[in-house]
């Protein structure tokens, strides 16, 4: 029960170390260039809210793995949009960017080491579970099933992942 309790606290320092980032964020987006505002100002915002929601969500559901997964994927969105803006010099200061980076590896440390407790705790199940393709039937190995989880958001066979990227 102890271990529960040190995963729900780490969900709500996520969450609040999401929150706080948006709260360093938002005031540096104004200073960004007016011709930006409606561009990467947006795609920033839309992100961070993103962000922000997933880990909200996965607080309150049960099974978690997939919401962290999408909020993973937007992180990593985010941070290409925070480092493209960092390029087009619209941060007014690096140290700003800096400090913006610091804390999405911080949200992204947070995050990799929840998806982690998830999946060994969904893995105390995994030998009586059973995958299968959803488009042909074939079995497919638990490792299989989550890559193709992350990266085609159904369960695929690997042939079936082929056709599905062409
Ligand atoms: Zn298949």
């Amino acid at each position: 029960m102890d271990n529960q309790l040190g995963s729900y606290e780490t969900q709500l320092v996520i969450q609040q170390e999401v929150y706080d980032m948006l709260l360093y964020a938002y005031p540096l987006l104004d200073h960004f260039p007016k011709s930006q505002k409606f561009s990467l100002v947006q795609d920033i915002k839309r992100s961070m809210d993103l962000v922000l929601k997933y880990a909200i969500t996965a607080n309150k559901k049960y099974t978690k793995t997939t919401t962290l997964e999408k909020m993973d994927v937007e992180l990593a969105a985010l941070k290409v949009y925070i480092r493209l803006a960092f390029e087009l010099h619209f941060f007014k200061g690096e140290n700003h960017y800096m400090e913006m980076s610091r804390r999405l590896d911080k949200v992204g440390k947070m995050l990799g080491g929840w998806i982690k407790a998830e999946k060994e705790k969904s893995g105390n199940t995994a030998i009586e579970k059973t995958y299968v393709c959803e488009k042909c039937g074939t079995k497919i190995t638990p490792k299989s099933y989550e890559y193709s989880m992350r990266n085609f958001g159904k369960s695929l066979c690997y042939a079936c992942q082929k056709s599905h990227r062409d």
